[in-house]
């Protein structure tokens, strides 16, 4: 497989178009599910022949992957070498599985991907994820970067002193992180005196967590991170159904979309397709792929176009870094936000690293956003966040203060794995 993305924008299309076709055949064979799907909706694969004609195949879920795992898998399980779930951020995770054709498939993404940021055979890269725990990228790295012919260490994840172990032992140049491990990672060399500063890491491929806003800027982590080391960042976007990456190049202006292996729709409410530039749910089908192939997958994520021309020369479409999850919506006074954005004032503008965004519904079904803050805040700071919100939101959400103790409690519920910044106490769906 070799990349397209030099080609002409036209070529482009009409490769990934043929792709998507022979992967509609593919599921009219072999799938059980979207045999099915297509029965029940009177589809004939063979009029698909335009994005509007695609359309009337309905969206494929999170809960019918939960609900009908097994239909999904379209080779027989003894073809199957890897078995995987998703993270399950959000609900239950859900089986995966790939087979040899498809563990190659992810080796070409992931060698692609390396390569967009400038990686060369013989670079060194630390992967700091895990290769296991079900996990299907930190396999994807590993797999991609020996294509490419880079050296990898593979440390696995947590475990600063082993990470420092391996940079000073072996002298990576890139290292793979989820970036807020990176701040740990940091404060490690630092609590140690390791002069992390002339460390030989130049560069971290980042996954997990989104490092820039929607004007391509670094968001409050990745400002963090980058004051306090001077590496280069490149956001990457990815998930299991997905079983494709996103990613900067060089320029960072958005994430490459690798047209031969995943098909992108970014759509409205009403399922059409938004405007270049508009804020919408991220729709992929996966190309190539033959164990669990997906079909028009609504993947929960908001994101825009970005067409205009790339700095690198790949002329294909670039992906916004995931702006926000379409269930966490918020429409405070008329205004459109996301979690992150709120997020992104305040660590970003004000540094506030305690607190809890609060959404609810109040008597006539309209949002009521508050932040809970600890009352230890004096009132020169809650002055300069409302500043902050007014001009950053142009709304200012209320400012409630509580009991640090009670903040402390709210934040890390027992069995969250994870601290809660975000409590949505809306009852309906928006
Ligand atoms: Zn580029």
């Amino acid at each position: 497989m070799n990349s397209i993305q030099n080609e002409s924008v036209e070529k482009i299309a009409r490769i990934q178009w043929l792709e998507l076709q022979k992967q509609l055949l593919y599921l009219q064979k072999n799938s059980k599910f979207y045999k099915k799907l297509f029965k029940d909706n009177a589809i004939d694969i063979s009029e698909i022949r335009t994005e509007a004609d695609l359309r009337r195949i309905p969206l494929t879920t999170k809960e019918d992957l939960q609900n009908y795992n097994e239909d999904f898998l379209c080779v027989s399980e003894e073809e199957v070498i890897d078995y995987v779930t998703t993270s399950g951020t959000l609900g239950n995770p859900v089986n995966f599985a790939l087979n040899e054709n498809d563990l190659e498939r992810l080796a070409e993404n992931e060698r692609q991907s390396f390569e967009m940021i400038g990686m060369l055979k013989g670079d060194k890269v630390q992967i700091t994820t895990t290769l296991d725990r079900r996990f299907i990228a930190g396999m994807a790295y590993f797999l991609g970067l020996r294509k490419l012919g880079a050296g990898i260490i593979r440390t696995g994840s947590g475990l600063p002193h082993l990470q420092w172990d391996s940079i000073l032992r072996f002298k990576p140049n890139y290292l793979v992180a989820v970036p807020s491990f990176l701040l740990k990672m940091i404060e490690y060399a630092q609590a140690n005196s390791i002069d992390y500063k002339n460390s030989s890491v130049k560069a971290a491929v980042c996954i997990g967590e989104p490092l820039r806003d929607q004007h391509n800027n670094l968001n409050a982590l990745g400002k963090k991170i980058t004051q306090l080391w001077d590496i280069e960042l490149f956001s990457t976007y990815a998930s299991t159904e997905m079983a494709t990456s996103f990613t900067e190049c060089v320029y960072h202006t958005g994430n490459h979309i690798k047209p031969e292996l995943i098909y992108t729709e970014v759509l409205d409410e009403s399922g059409n397709p938004v405007k270049i530039g508009e804020i919408g749910e991220l729709v992929i089908s996966t190309l190539q792929v033959q164990t669990m192939p997906l079909l028009r997958f609504a993947t929960g994520d908001l994101v825009s176009y970005i067409a205009d021309i790339c700095e690198c020369g790949r002329n294909s479409m670039r992906l916004s870094p995931v702006l926000g999850r379409k269930k966490q919506h918020i429409k405070y006074k008329g205004t459109s936000l996301y979690p992150q954005h709120i997020i992104d004032v305040l660590i970003g503008e004000v540094l506030i690293p305690n607190f809890i965004i609060v959404v609810q519904k109040d008597e006539v079904g309209m949002d009521l956003l508050s932040i809970k803050l600890a009352d230890t805040i004096s009132e020169k700071e809650i002055a300069v966040l409302r500043q902050g919100f007014q001009t950053s939101l142009q709304v200012i959400p209320e400012i409630v203060l509580v009991n640090e103790k009670e903040l402390n409690k709210l934040k890390h519920p027992v069995g969250s794995r994870k601290p809660v910044l975000f409590l949505d106490l809306r009852t309906t769906e928006i």
